[in-house]
């Protein structure tokens, strides 16, 4: 075999986890999440890609939301999170790594089940950024359950509320601020196409946000205002430990796609920064599936 020492096997390049079976409540933390994920805090390095770019990113203060946050302000973004109250500490980890890159880190806690912080989190990320021209609506809720005979109507109408109805409010809200160029990013899954058969709930939302991509793009597209969305796999985050997956699934997360482990949130980054940047001034409605390799419609 030719060997070239430069080269990152996508396979061995992070360890296959075999995470510990741990419960935390909902909303998960990444402080406490065995391992500890990668957010790129060591490795991401930023290339000016946004510079001057004014970003709002819902869930950013864990998992790939916290990813996506660090790699926007190394591109060159002011950066607000939207996030729960419970996850200050987490939120507190981002902004922290935002403010080290010079830039603007702004925290705006809050429970996206309530319209009226739907619509106020994106006034106050306008105000304190001083303009709005990239929306990643990634915040999600995830609970697995194993029968529908036990999936109550209240988790089904809280998960549309968190993963696909937030995202109508919030969007529209940003319209009023997102000019002719600006990014709209949405965090789908690829529960839209292969739903686990505990998480109806949850990959239904899935498949609805493709849709809603898709046709939003269509409908902005002649602005100048693209949409897309990153479906990601098995990904490292405290979504999979607060009830997200069944407990003694944990230690094999991740181990049934081609490249045999599960994700880190810093594989996710570039995935967003692409979309975001001008770099892909030509692409709209696209879903880029960031898995692990698993074949994806
Ligand atoms: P995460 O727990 O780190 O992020 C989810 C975030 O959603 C939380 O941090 C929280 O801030 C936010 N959220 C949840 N309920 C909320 C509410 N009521 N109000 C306000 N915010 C709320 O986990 P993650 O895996 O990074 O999830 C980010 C996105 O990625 C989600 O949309 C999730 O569905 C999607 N996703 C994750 C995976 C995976 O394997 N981890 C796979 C596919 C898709
Ligand atoms: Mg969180």
């Amino acid at each position: 075999m030719p060997d070239n020492q430069n080269l990152d096997n996508p396979v061995t390049k992070y360890p296959k986890i075999s995470p510990p079976e741990q419960d935390q409540p909902e909303p998960g933390l990444d402080t406490k999440l065995e391992p500890q994920a990668d957010h790129g805090e060591k490795t991401y390095m930023g290339n000016g890609r946004l510079e001057g770019r004014k970003a709002l990113i819902t869930g950013g203060d864990s998992g790939i939301g916290a990813a996506v946050a660090i790699a926007f302000a190394r591109e060159g973004a002011d950066v607000a999170i939207a996030y729960l109250p419970d996850e200050a500490e987490d939120a507190r980890h981002v902004i922290t790594q935002i403010e080290a890159t010079g830039r603007i880190g702004i925290g705006l806690p809050g429970d996206l089940m309530e319209v009226g912080y739907r619509k106020q989190l994106v006034h106050d990320a306008a105000d304190a950024l001083g303009g709005l021209d990239i929306l990643v609506n990634n915040a999600g809720k995830q609970i697995a359950i194993e029968k529908l005979e036990d999936l109550t109507d209240e988790q089904v109408l809280e998960t549309f509320q968190v993963n696909i109805l937030a995202m109508f409010t919030i969007t529209r809200e940003a319209l009023k601020y997102l000019p002719d160029g600006a990014s709209i990013i949405n965090t789908t899954s690829i529960q839209a196409y292969e739903p686990a058969p505990v998480l109806l709930d949850y990959a239904a939302t899935k498949a609805a946000i493709n849709n809603f991509t898709k046709g939003l793009a269509e409908q902005l597209g002649p602005r100048g205002i693209r949409v897309n969305a990153v479906a990601p796999g098995p990904i490292w985050t405290p979504l999979q430990v607060s009830d997200g997956q069944p407990k003694e699934k944990l230690p094999k997360f991740g181990h049934n796609v081609p490249l045999g482990r599960a994700g880190q949130p810093a594989e996710l980054a570039s995935a967003y920064v692409f979309l975001a940047s001008e770099e892909s001034s030509y692409v709209l409605g696209e879903t880029l599936n960031v898995n692990g390799g698993k074949p994806s419609p």
